[in-house]
């Protein structure tokens, strides 16, 4: 099993060794090789039958230097520490890229949600927030949602906050309900964040202008970006969620998709579609492949088997460091997920801003403001690899680690 915490570490690595001797102090690396702190707390929860379950949860607030941690909340029967401090970690370095005035943090529960009631969900979030009030605040830790934490999760969580505080700012949890304080746009930003990169960087990957995608993924992330791909007449051929995928060479309809989706539970008996398991589906032949489920999916073991012309991570960590040096060396470009997906975290930047100024920007706005910043930091990244005559990964660390440097 990948270690995601050795993974980021073995990126960090590689990326300074690109600018050995020359730019990154040992001192500075070292720093960013440890989260400031790592938190595991114990949440005992009372449950539907009156018995009591103890969950394990997280919050690792890992570099500061720019602006408050910020980053989202995972929750999965298999999140342990290693992951969530490899989160922290590409979170510190994502806002970095992104240029915005944020730090990097995340959180966790190791918990199957869809196996909880309504009621035990709101419990464990609300006992999330108890057990670690100390540590949030607008100006010191700002979660938001990732994995199974939707707007209402992050309502219950700010609301409890507010409760035990008194904070009124709304601004200490992000991607809560427009009613509560959220941001226009901020379900859809990291898929829609994500196809402005890939806009931005198209031409000079040397792709065509209308390209076959394959989605791993069809959560928040995955259906709003294969909802924009689809918008922007690309063809998206093949999708898959945790049941396994649908392939479709004639391109499958989104929007009727995701309905069949939501009416049945499953993307199976979709239209003509032909039903393949996710393995075949990460080896199919495509334009651009996009990873928006979970990390270690493209391995050593089948990165060699990729027909991918291009990968956009919008997931974090789906590929190893050693299959990122097969990709490499096959002159696959990997457009890095530290940039890929960090339009979730800048609109959860503007939604945190909104709080503070007690405002509230249009969807029009928002996405004007994405596009800028996204235009930019797909521009700086593509220049950090030329120069440096590497990956774009490798690009991207390079600009996060000299802004941070600078700063710290
Ligand atoms: P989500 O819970 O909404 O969706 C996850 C999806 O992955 C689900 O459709 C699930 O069925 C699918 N899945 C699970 N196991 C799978 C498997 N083995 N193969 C294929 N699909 C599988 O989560 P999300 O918020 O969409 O996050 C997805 C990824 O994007 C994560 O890596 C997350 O860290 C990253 N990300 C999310 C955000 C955000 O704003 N939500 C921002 C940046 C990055």
């Amino acid at each position: 099993m990948n270690n995601p915490f050795q993974n980021a570490l073995a990126q960090l690595d590689k990326a300074v060794k690109i600018k050995q001797g020359q730019k990154f102090s040992d001192e500075f690396i070292q720093k960013l090789q440890q989260p400031d702190r790592d938190i595991r707390i114990s949440i005992p929860v009372k449950m539907d039958d009156s018995s009591t379950k103890v969950f394990e949860g997280y919050r690792v607030e890992h570099n500061n230097t720019l602006g408050p941690y910020k980053g989202g909340i995972r929750y999965h029967p298999e999140t342990e520490i290693n992951e969530v401090k490899a989160l922290a970690f590409w979170m510190t370095l994502k806002c970095a890229v992104a240029g915005i005035p944020m730090g990097g943090g995340k959180g966790g529960i190791s918990v199957n949600p869809k196996i909880l009631s309504k009621g035990e969900l709101e419990r464990l979030s609300r006992g999330w927030v108890q057990k670690l009030s100390d540590v949030l605040g607008p100006h010191k830790d700002v979660p938001a949602p990732d994995v199974n934490t939707t707007p209402e999760i992050m309502a219950w969580m700010a609301d409890e906050y507010a409760k035990i505080t008194g904070d009124k700012t709304g601004a200490t949890f992000t991607g809560k309900p427009i009613e509560a304080g959220g941001s226009e746009g901020r379900g859809s930003a990291t898929g829609l964040g994500g196809f402005y990169v890939f806009d931005a960087l198209r031409k000079d990957l040397g792709l065509p202008e209308k390209c076959k995608i394959v989605v791993q993924g069809l959560g928040n992330v995955g259906s709003n970006a294969a909802q924009i791909f689809s918008d922007h007449g690309h063809i998206v051929v093949a999708v898959s969620d945790s049941k396994g995928g649908i392939y479709d060479i004639g391109g499958l309809d989104i929007k009727k998709l995701l309905e069949h989706k939501k009416n049945t539970g499953s993307l199976a008996g979709f239209g003509d579609s032909k039903q393949i398991t996710n393995e075949e589906l990460l080896e199919l032949e495509c334009d651009v492949l996009i990873p928006a489920a979970f990390e270690n999916v493209v391995t050593d073991t089948n990165a060699g088997k990729l027909k991918a012309g291009a990968i956009l991570e919008l997931a974090n960590g789906p590929i190893t460091p050693e299959a990122d040096e097969i990709l490499f060396k096959k002159g696959v470009p990997v457009i890095p997920d530290i940039l890929a997906n960090s339009g979730g975290v800048t609109v959860s930047y503007f939604e945190w801003e909104q709080n503070l100024k007690n405002e509230h920007w249009s969807e029009k706005e928002v996405e004007e403001k994405l596009l800028e910043l996204m235009n930019q930091a797909s521009k700086k990244v593509y220049e950090k690899s030329k120069e440096s005559n590497t990956d774009l990964r490798r690009g991207a660390f390079i600009l996060a680690l000299e802004k941070i440097q600078e700063k710290m």
